[in-house]
């Protein structure tokens, strides 16, 4: 996937993905992209919720990413949509003068049904199977509750869908953040469930970012006197980045050869 001169999302190729564009009338003025946010919908249906986000002069995203990795444009990259609200990252006010918004389809949190133990019940009282859920404590939060899973390859979408977003906008892992992240004290999504730490890895593995943001955990190499431990798997993403700078030596060595 690519964005094009226009702001537009692309497929490098057909098999890459399922993208649409339903242009959003709440298009704002020309901005630079400097961060990513990260949203849940709390609705289920797709159609309804683009839908929704598209008619409103003063409600609107760039991406809505469904259950099945469907992504669908509204509002072109480098002008301003309303999806944050209140907002402040980096010091910085008004997200939505700054940013790309990503909706992605998920209740969100959910409520224990009182007559079946299986199922659980959306802040508008669908049912959802406990199979597609998650008891977590939301890192804002000081009690566990149910939050509804988001599907594989609607990861997978989001992550070909930021991937593209960071190499058109020279952003990093650094600059992809949760609604909750820039609205803490009022927004709860993408919530506990969004596995945001692998997520990020992800990324900055596929823009071959991973050793910058290692170096700051294990500055030196050496062990701390100290203070924390760095982190185990931290380490190992050291070592994945050792290995691919030998790799790309050796590939360069190949080539002169
Ligand atoms: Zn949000």
């Amino acid at each position: 996937m690519k964005i094009n001169e226009a702001g537009w999302l692309e497929l490098s190729d057909p098999g890459e993905g399922t993208i649409s564009r339903q242009k959003a009338i709440g298009i704002g003025e020309i901005t630079v992209p400097e961060v990513v946010v990260l949203h849940y919908t709390a609705s289920g249906h797709f159609q309804h919720t683009v839908d929704r986000l598209a008619t409103s002069p003063d409600l609107s995203v760039h991406f809505v990413v469904g259950r099945a990795g469907e992504i669908v444009q509204l509002v072109p990259c480098d002008r301003r949509a309303y999806h944050a609200g209140l907002s402040e990252w980096k010091g910085k006010e008004r997200v939505n003068a700054f940013s790309i918004g990503i909706e992605i389809i998920n209740w969100g949190w959910l409520k224990a049904q009182q007559t079946n133990q299986d199922l659980l019940l959306t802040h508008v009282d669908t049912e959802v199977h406990k199979t597609g859920a998650v008891f977590s404590k939301h890192k804002n939060e000081t009690t566990a509750r149910w939050w509804q899973s988001y599907t594989g390859t609607q990861i997978s979408a989001v992550r070909k869908l930021v991937i593209a977003l960071c190499k058109a906008y020279n952003l990093t892992v650094d600059e992809v953040v949760g609604h909750n992240d820039i609205a803490p004290k009022r927004k709860v999504d993408p919530g506990p469930a969004w596995p945001m730490e692998e997520f990020k890895h992800e990324v900055a593995i596929a823009l071959g970012t991973e050793q910058q943001s290692i170096e700051e955990v294990i500055p030196t190499g050496v062990l701390p006197a100290d203070g924390p431990m760095p982190r185990v798997d931290a380490l190992f993403v050291k070592a994945e980045a050792d290995i691919s700078v030998v790799l790309r030596t050796l590939h360069k060595e190949l080539k002169q050869q």
